[in-house]
């Protein structure tokens, strides 16, 4: 896939708008470690509440079904943003084959799960929705250089996943899965809010737990290692588990 534009500025800026964590050097010290059985990783990578909202749905609407919407035109979007509160923007117009490159990453997930996603074309019918902007904003909110999110629309009506164009084509499909992650009930495995943290509540370091190990990390895996291009064992599982009641 040679459609995505290559550079690095980007993920600089990421590194330091994520990185606010506030938690002291002791918090590590309650984090699963690493080499933890395969239980700890997911329950460290399962974010509850956001797991038992598609279990509850699911099972209201007894569907097996998750739909999705790509904006493939522009539209322009207001967001509430978990870290930085808020972002607006303009949405890309998508072209055919990198739509089709879309749904391709999506159903190889789908292969995995007991859940199918099913693409629609009616937006409003939609769980959620897939959107890429190319970092420019009406506005010049700083959060535009991340590289993803997930968030509510500010109306509180719709679920977007929301792609920054800029990025190389590894980072792109890693972040993609990352926020796909999210939009499906998992959550960073330095997050502590929760109580199971695993390898270190650090966003970067040594100790902490690598995107080789989970995409769900900011981490990149060490050079002796395969950068990942779809979810790892543990993701996996933790995905597996959260949809295992349709099975
Ligand atoms: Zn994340």
């Amino acid at each position: 896939m040679g459609i995505l534009m290559r550079t690095s500025i980007i993920l600089i800026f990421t590194q330091i708008i994520i990185s606010s964590s506030m938690l002291s050097a002791s918090d590590q010290d309650e984090c699963f470690d690493l080499n933890s059985s395969v239980e700890k990783w997911i329950e460290a990578l399962i974010e509850e509440d956001w797991a038992e909202d598609w279990i509850s749905y699911l099972k209201e609407e007894d569907e097996d079904e998750i739909w999705y919407f790509i904006q493939t035109t522009e539209a322009f979007f207001e967001t509430e943003e978990e870290v930085m509160e808020y972002a607006q923007f303009q949405s890309m117009s998508l072209e055919s084959d990198f739509v089709e490159w879309l749904d391709e990453k999506i159903s190889a997930l789908d292969k995995e799960l007991a859940v199918d996603f099913v693409r629609t074309d009616e937006r409003s019918d939609s769980d959620f929705i897939i959107a890429v902007h190319d970092g420019t904003n009406p506005d010049n909110y700083v959060n535009l250089t991340m590289t993803g999110y997930v968030s509510e629309t500010a109306d509180g009506e719709e679920y977007v996943l929301v792609m920054n164009w800029n990025l190389d084509d590894d980072s792109f499909l890693t972040t993609f899965y990352h926020e796909l992650g999210h939009v499906l009930g998992l959550e960073h495995p330095f997050a502590s809010d929760d109580d199971d943290c695993i390898g270190s509540t650090e966003e970067y370091g040594d100790e902490t737990a690598h995107k080789g190990l989970t995409l769900m990390a900011y981490q990149d895996p060490p050079d002796d290692w395969p950068y990942p291009d779809f979810y790892t064992e543990n993701d996996l599982l933790a995905l597996k588990r959260i949809f295992e009641f349709l099975e």
